[in-house]
C-alpha cells in the first residue's frame, strides 16, 4: 500500500489511514456502478449565462450531478477527483458530453459549455468523440465551448494543447475556468491559448466587501487587452451585477440571475423568450 505514494517514500500507515483507503475504494466502486447506470445515477443540470450587454442567456453551463441512491445528490467537487484518480474521468466525461450536446440540439444558437479534465483530455480519443458527437447532435463546433482550468498546464501538456488546438482550429471555443484561484497567475493567460475567462466566484464575492473591486477591475483590463471573452461566475447580488456590467464584462452567471436546472427547463425558458419577446430572458428574468 505504501507504494502508491512512490517508490521511494515510505508510509507508516495509522488506522486513519485505512479508513480514507477504505473510502476512496468505496467511492471508486459505487462510481462505476453510477456510470453502469447513468440514467438513473447521473444528471446533467445546466446553469444560463447571461450577456451583460443584452440581457438574453446566450449559453448554459452543463453541470454534472451524482444522484447516489442512498447520499443522495452529490456535487461534482467531491467526485471529478476520485473519478480522475480511478480512470473514470474517461467515460464519465464521454458521457456528459454526449448528454449535453443532445440536449442543445434542443436550444438552437445557444452555446454549450461543458467541463473537461486535463486527464480526460489526454485521450487520444478526445478530439475524434467531440467531432463525432458533433455530426451526430448537428451541433456546429462555435456553438461548444469547452471549460478548463489552470491545472492543465501542470504535468503533460502537450498533448491536452494538441487536442485543444485541434478543436479550436475547427471553430471550438475554450474557456479558462476559475481564473483567479489556486496557483494560477495572470501570467497563465499566455502560456494557453483560450478564448475566454471566467472569474473566479471567490473575486466576484470579494466585490461586496469592496477590497475586491480592484481586482476583479484589473482582471478585466487584462483579459481585454488580450482580445479575451470575459464571463463573470457566481454573481449573486445587484451590485456585483452593477460593477460587473460598468466595467464591461461581457456575460454573468449566478445564483442573482439563475440556478442550475434541468434541460426540461432550459427549454422552458427559451420558450417565453420566443413567445414574450427577449425581454422575458433579460438580464431583468430572476429565476426563483
Ligand atoms: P465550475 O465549473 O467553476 O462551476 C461553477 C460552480 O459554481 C457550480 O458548482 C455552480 O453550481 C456553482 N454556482 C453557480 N452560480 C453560483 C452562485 O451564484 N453562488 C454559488 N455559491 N455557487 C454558484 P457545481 O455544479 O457544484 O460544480 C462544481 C465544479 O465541479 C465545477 O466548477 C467544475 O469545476 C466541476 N464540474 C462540474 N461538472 C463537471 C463535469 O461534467 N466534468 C468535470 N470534469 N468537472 C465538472
Ligand atoms: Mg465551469
Ligand atoms: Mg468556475
Ligand atoms: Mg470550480
Amino acid at each position: 500500500k505504501a507504494k502508491m505514494h512512490g517508490r521511494s517514500r515510505y508510509v507508516f500507515f495509522e488506522p486513519w489511514m485505512d479508513e480514507v483507503v477504505r473510502i476512496r475504494e468505496t467511492t471508486h466502486r459505487e462510481l462505476r456502478l453510477a456510470i453502469t447506470d447513468c440514467d438513473n445515477q447521473l444528471k446533467v443540470l445546466y446553469q444560463p449565462v447571461f450577456s451583460t450587454i443584452t440581457g438574453a442567456v446566450t449559453g448554459v453551463e452543463a453541470l454534472l450531478r451524482w444522484d447516489h441512491p442512498v447520499n443522495g445528490i452529490i456535487s461534482p467537487d467531491e467526485f471529478i477527483g476520485s473519478a480522475e484518480e480511478s480512470g473514470l474521468i474517461e467515460v464519465l466525461g464521454a458521457w456528459v458530453l454526449r448528454k449535453a450536446m443532445h440536449d442543445a440540439a434542443d436550444w438552437p444558437g445557444l452555446r454549450i459549455a461543458v467541463n473537461v479534465s486535463p486527464v480526460q483530455m489526454r485521450s487520444r480519443a478526445f478530439a475524434d468523440s467531440i467531432v463525432a458527437l458533433m455530426a451526430e447532435t448537428g451541433i456546429a463546433p462555435g456553438r461548444l465551448e469547452l471549460e478548463i482550468t489552470e491545472t492543465v498546464l501542470m504535468g503533460d501538456f502537450a498533448d491536452v494543447a494538441d487536442a485543444l488546438a485541434r478543436l479550436r482550429g475547427i471553430g471550438v471555443t475554450v474557456a479558462l475556468d476559475d481564473f483567479g484561484t489556486g496557483y494560477s497567475s495572470l501570467s497563465h493567460i499566455r502560456d494557453i491559448a483560450v478564448d475566454r475567462i471566467k472569474i473566479d466566484q471567490s473575486f466576484v464575492n470579494a466585490i461586496d466587501a469592496g477590497q475586491g473591486m480592484a481586482l476583479v477591475e484589473a482582471v478585466v483590463a487584462l483579459a481585454k487587452a488580450n482580445g479575451l471573452q470575459i464571463t463573470a461566475e457566481g454573481v449573486e447580488t445587484e451590485r456585483e451585477l452593477e460593477f460587473l456590467t460598468s466595467l464591461g464584462c461581457h456575460e454573468v452567471q449566478g445564483y442573482l440571475l439563475g440556478r442550475p436546472i434541468g434541460a426540461a427547463g432550459i427549454t422552458a425558458i427559451l420558450g417565453h423568450a420566443a413567445r414574450d419577446g427577449a425581454a422575458s430572458t433579460a438580464i431583468s428574468y430572476r429565476a426563483a
